[in-house]
């Protein structure tokens, strides 16, 4: 038998359909044998895993590595690092950084700081009105998909109208790209901010108030008309309500390709926390009363959420701690503490650890094309691996973080089960819970194994480019004459 890279031996491997005694084969970076240990080829490197949990990396779907733009709240080479220590090893980044990624030469300089990224990435262009007449030549400069801020947040970058929202969807439908969608109703947001500032409120919880469920529920149902019509793949992020559910199960129930993620302040924390935290706790959307926690852990349960990602959108403490709520930036560091909170509520018997795979792993690989090839712990799959300690207890703390953003509402939380090794691709990028240092730059774009399922496009005739296309009246008028 030829000797392979690497066999991580007695631990037990976890999908989200079983758990198995395994020991796992590694070769060229791709997973190449799962199964007895005396049916492992030799190999020049033996991991113990030996009452260990071995998990397939996890996806982020969202991260803010703030890269090119923001080097004070982080890079890419600090919030990769902290994606390699936290059990991550995709990460999608967002494009609300400075100059926004709506450009080629904005996404090249992204491309570009990527490079020293520890784990593997795609990139999440901007989707607006500017952007929207080269969507295309963004995909193939290198985007993975695209990010459409239907609401304000850091960067305030406009909203794109509800026409070019079709538009870009049009374009989009038949390539079948994804976009992820910032639902909440930025005209809502607006006029309510301005009117509880008017009113002197500055405490944390006017947040809440200037941002109600009701504006989530009426952007993902707008969002989910469009990509019904024109038969677009969407994808919403950060999903806070209980009471949006419903427009969620809707939508899928009508063969929407609508997919969902939600985050874990949004499970685990509430209107409590953000009393006791002010604007360390502010995020967009808001953390909202302790009644939409359970929902939401029942939606991931059921499908109607798909997965977990972080919304890792670090800022400096400075930034986070200001008096006025309005003048705390919004958003926090999460990409490094996501498992090991995680791995806590599956100690808690909230869910399994087949569960955890499914929402970290399995659902996000599937919805950015990368089903089979990333997410899970099988031959041919690449070897994107978290070895878990589910004894391990301990307290999170913002000063072992390593982004460059040490401010946190994790900070001093009880947790039980850590990462301990994270491999991407074969290699280690954390060991014994340090991060490999010379490990940088060993991440890479997806975009060259992406595989998007066909698309399916609706209404084609509607498109715009249909219907603007010469000889488009004249074959209109005849359809008009002619006999029903
Ligand atoms: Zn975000």
């Amino acid at each position: 038998m030829k000797t392979v890279d690497m066999v991580i031996r007695g631990g037990k491997v976890v999908s989200s359909q079983r758990i198995i005694s395994a020991s796992v084969a590694i070769d060229g970076g791709i997973v190449v044998a799962v199964g007895q240990d005396d049916t492992m080829p030799p190999a020049r490197e033996t991991v113990d895993a030996t009452g260990l949990y071995v998990l397939p990396g996890a996806i982020d779907s969202h991260v803010h590595f703030r890269d090119p733009g923001y080097p004070h709240k982080e890079t890419w080479k600090s919030g990769s690092a902290a994606a390699a220590c936290g059990g991550v090893t995709t990460v999608f980044d967002m494009p609300n950084t400075s100059p926004p990624t709506g450009t080629i030469e904005a996404l090249q300089m992204k491309l570009r700081a990527a490079e020293s990224s520890y784990v593997d990435f795609g990139i999440h262009a901007l989707f607006g009105d500017e952007s929207v007449d080269h969507l295309e030549d963004l995909l193939d400069a290198g985007a993975t998909s695209f990010k459409a801020f239907v609401g304000n947040t850091f960067g305030n970058l406009p909203a794109p109208t509800d026409g070019a929202l079709l538009e870009g969807f049009e374009k989009l439908a038949p390539l079948g790209v994804r976009t992820v969608v910032h639902a909440e109703n930025s005209s809502i947001m607006a006029r309510r901010q301005k009117r509880l500032r008017d009113a002197g409120r500055i405490d944390p919880l006017a947040h809440l108030a200037a941002r109600p469920a009701v504006a989530e529920i009426e952007a993902i149902g707008r969002v989910a008309t469009l990509a019904e019509w024109t038969g677009a793949r969407v994808h919403i992020a950060h999903h806070s309500a209980a009471d949006s559910l419903y427009v969620l199960r809707d939508a899928k129930a009508r063969g929407v390709d609508i997919t969902a993620e939600t985050c874990p302040q949004y499970l685990l924390l509430n209107t409590n926390d953000m009393l006791r935290l002010g604007g360390i706790l502010r995020v967009n959307p808001p953390v909202r009363e302790a009644r939409h926690n359970q929902p939401l852990w029942d939606a991931l349960r059921e499908g109607v959420i798909d997965m977990i990602a972080t919304d890792h959108a670090p800022h400096a403490p400075e930034e986070k701690t200001r008096e006025s709520i309005w003048e705390c930036d919004c958003g926090f560091p999460g990409v490094e503490t996501q498992m090991a909170l995680m791995l806590t509520e599956v100690n808690r018997g909230r869910a399994s650890l087949m569960d955890y795979v499914r929402w970290s792993a399995e659902a996000p690989a599937k919805a950015w094309g990368l089903a089979g090839v990333k997410g899970v712990i099988t031959p041919g799959a690449h070897a994107d691996i978290v070895i878990v300690d589910m004894d391990r207890t301990g307290t999170l703390s913002e000063n072992r973080l390593r982004s460059i953003s040490k401010i946190s509402p994790w900070h001093n939380r009880a947790v039980q089960g850590y990462p301990l090794h994270t491999l991407v691709r074969g290699r280690f990028v954390m060991r014994d819970g340090e991060l490999v240092e010379d490990a940088a730059g060993w991440g890479k774009t997806i975009k060259g194994i992406q595989a998007m399922p066909e698309a399916q496009v609706r209404h084609p005739e509607t498109f715009i480019t249909a219907v603007t296309e010469p000889g488009a009246a004249a074959r209109e008028a005849d359809i008009t004459r002619s006999p029903s």
